[in-house]
């Protein structure tokens, strides 16, 4: 009886690493938490634009 040392691993899924951006504001209270980085950067930018507050958008 052979015994096949063949194992496939399935606990390597490389590459599924959430990536979550933290999207701060300095002047209010404003802050939210995003997964897509264009969200964040979005939204960033539009809280300064419409209030001229300093936001910025960090990588957690
Ligand atoms: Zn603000």
């Amino acid at each position: 009886m052979t015994r096949s040392r063949s194992r496939s691993e399935e606990g390597s899924n490389e590459g599924v690493t959430a990536q979550y951006y933290h999207v701060v504001c300095h002047d209010c209270r404003v802050e939210s938490l995003e997964v897509d980085a264009e969200d964040a950067r979005n939204m960033a930018d539009r809280h300064d634009e419409k209030t001229g507050h300093s936001v910025t958008v960090g990588r957690l």
